[in-house]
């Protein structure tokens, strides 16, 4: 077996029945993501519009592509014809835009509000005071193209255990109560998406039913590749 089918094959087995894995094939080649796919895995997730597109377009069609990093609304029409869900929906505005597409599109875009819980600034998301606000607001209920299905999240990045499972507790606080407030009758509100290759197992004891691994699957990346 293939190096990074035998990775696959020790991540899946070390997740609880009920977790989905996501597979992160960003700044990997076709190859490698076909050895995954071989043995059986078919969700994988990509962090630029461009490399998805150029993915979706090579490989296999029942592949699930996810969109896990940031997305600007200029570059939301070249993934709304395919793009199985988008964990990174961080403002109303790219919510609307992307219902807009999956209107054109004839279909309805399974997303996730991306919340920030780590202490660096860089990572994008809505804080939770934002993403409350959002769901307040209750415009987005008007947009029938798109459909909120969870929460997405990312912890700090440090060697604190404590520390980060304190945040992915505060995503998952953050789900039940957004769940029995606003999503109570809706059965698509289900998914926790936290945990990468450092703290997945981590974010499955707290909480996590989706875990988004990279490196541990298909080794460092290479990120002088140009795509
Ligand atoms: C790259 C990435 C991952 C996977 O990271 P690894 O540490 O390689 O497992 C998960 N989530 C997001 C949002 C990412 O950008």
């Amino acid at each position: 077996m293939s190096v990074v089918g035998d990775n696959l094959n020790k991540i899946k087995a070390s997740l609880p029945s009920g977790v989905t894995l996501v597979a992160v094939s960003k700044y990997h080649p076709n190859e490698d993501i076909l050895a995954a796919y071989q043995e059986g895995q078919r969700i994988f997730g990509e962090n630029l519009v461009q490399e998805l597109k150029a993915k979706h377009e090579s490989l296999p069609k029942d592949i699930e592509w996810h969109l896990i990093g940031h997305l600007q609304k200029n570059k939301v029409k070249y993934i709304a014809p395919f793009v199985s869900l988008i964990h990174s929906v961080d403002s109303l505005e790219l919510l609307k835009t992307i219902d807009k597409y999956a209107a054109q599109n004839d279909r309805v875009i399974p997303v996730l509000l991306q919340l920030h819980v780590a202490e660096e600034e860089t990572k994008f998301g809505l804080t939770l005071e934002e993403c409350s606000a959002l769901l307040r607001e209750s415009a987005w209920k008007q947009l029938a193209h798109v459909s909120i299905q969870g929460i997405m999240g990312m912890a700090s990045n440090t060697d604190c255990q404590e520390q980060i499972a304190a945040e992915f507790s505060r995503l998952r606080r953050f789900f039940e109560s957004a769940k029995a407030e606003y999503f109570a009758e809706c059965n698509e509100f289900s998914i926790c998406s936290w945990g990468m290759s450092s703290d997945y197992l981590l974010a499955v004891q707290n909480g996590s039913n989706m875990v988004r691994v990279g490196s541990s699957i298909f080794g460092a990346r290479d990120y002088s590749q140009k795509h």
